[in-house]
């Protein structure tokens, strides 16, 4: 059997061990301490964003966007429909309740046209998260615009774009809000992890406040709010200062396995997910889209991929084709269901940066057998 192929796995370098050495011996494992702080301001310099708080995950992040929004009961939040459900749960945990908005085909995001319609159809929406899919930024300036024009906070989930830019601005800092994962198939990962970040550094103080179980300043244990046990471990913060001085070269080789894929296909009738010119991606994951009509399936190229011990995954399924979420409404634009289309051409192809040019070339001929 050949070694197996990964979809996209952790990637260490060196550099992860010595932070967490310094935590060690400084026998500051926990609670808080230099590397938290040190991801913190790494991170938001990086960005060019005012603060960030370190948290144990991207949901918690997106969690306490929702504390912030003052989402409650029944208030209708506007989610990107085409995306992992951990974009869209954070509502229910506040008892909101999402509406979910189709995507475009030029970048598989939140379509700004059908956002319009849908605050014309519920005009008193609370606020809207918009996940930029697969490393690759969504019309953020349109998005933005239409935001501020209702008044309703923009959330940015950045949980798979970090690194990637939309007219040379850093995803996660169009929204007032924004979260990124560092969960262990992300672009750079702690083995599990998050970040809330805003340029409103009063909402980050805040945020730090209420992942740390809402304690009071006061001299016993007093709480007036309710709080979580949200907070990134020191020792793991130490992975992500060593992965960070790593990330611009991660999207490097991300980018070189999308274009390799992109021209070892381009005579099939396929295409590769797609992005703006003014945006670049940080690749973090290579799609591919099987033309309408095309006699292949992407079930077929998963099975075939698989018999050879390689990782591939099928496209993310739409919100509104989840069980959980069948009472939801969807917001799309005349009679097409751009994300349940992409849904069932697409998929997923390995775009794990350990990958060698003869692992890309079995791939790429594997799939390239599915179409004789
Ligand atoms: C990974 C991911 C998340 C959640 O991040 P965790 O750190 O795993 O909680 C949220 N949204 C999207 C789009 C993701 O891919």
């Amino acid at each position: 059997m050949h070694k197996r192929i990964y979809l996209s796995s952790p990637t260490m370098h060196g550099e992860e061990m010595q932070f967490i050495q310094e935590a060690f011996d400084t026998n500051w494992i926990a609670p808080l301490g230099a590397n938290v702080d040190g991801f913190e301001k790494e991170m938001a310099s990086f960005l060019g964003i005012a603060d960030a708080a370190a948290l144990s995950s991207g949901t918690a992040a997106l969690h306490l966007a929702m504390k912030l929004c003052r989402i409650a009961k029944d208030d209708l939040v506007f989610c990107s429909d085409f995306t992992f459900a951990a974009t869209v749960n954070p509502v229910s945990y506040e008892s909101g309740r999402q509406v979910f908005i189709d995507s475009e085909r030029d970048t598989w995001n939140m379509d700004p046209v059908a956002l319009e319609k849908a605050f014309f159809i519920y005009p008193n929406a609370k606020a809207v998260v918009v996940a930029n899919l697969y490393g690759t930024p969504a019309k953020l300036d349109e998005l933005s615009s239409i935001c501020a024009k209702h008044g309703v906070p923009l959330i940015e989930d950045a949980a798979e774009s970090l690194g990637a830019t939309y007219k040379g601005k850093q995803t996660g800092t169009f929204g007032r809000y924004a979260a990124l994962s560092y969960n262990g198939n992300k672009i750079i990962t702690t083995s599990g992890g998050g970040m809330f970040l805003s340029n409103d550094t009063e909402s980050v103080k805040k945020v730090r406040f209420l992942a740390t179980q809402a304690r009071d300043p006061a001299p016993w244990y007093q709480h007036s709010e309710l709080g979580y046990n949200y907070r990134m471990s020191n020792v793991v913060a130490g992975i992500g200062r060593g992965q960070l001085l790593h990330l611009n070269e991660h999207i490097a080789l991300k980018k070189r396995i999308y274009e390799t894929y992109q021209k070892a296909f381009s005579d099939l009738p396929v295409m590769m997910n797609p992005h703006l010119a003014e945006s670049s991606p940080n690749y973090w994951l290579s799609c591919l889209l099987l033309d309408k009509g095309c006699p292949v399936k992407p079930s077929q190229v998963i099975e075939a991929l698989s018999k050879e011990n390689i990782e591939s995954r099928p496209i993310w399924k739409p919100m509104h084709l989840q069980p959980i979420f069948a009472e939801n409404d969807f917001v799309f634009l005349g009679d097409k269901d751009v994300g349940g289309d992409i849904f069932e051409r697409g998929l997923c192809l390995p775009s794990d940066i350990k990958n060698t040019d003869e692992d890309l070339s079995r791939v790429i001929e594997i799939v390239r057998s599915c179409f004789t």
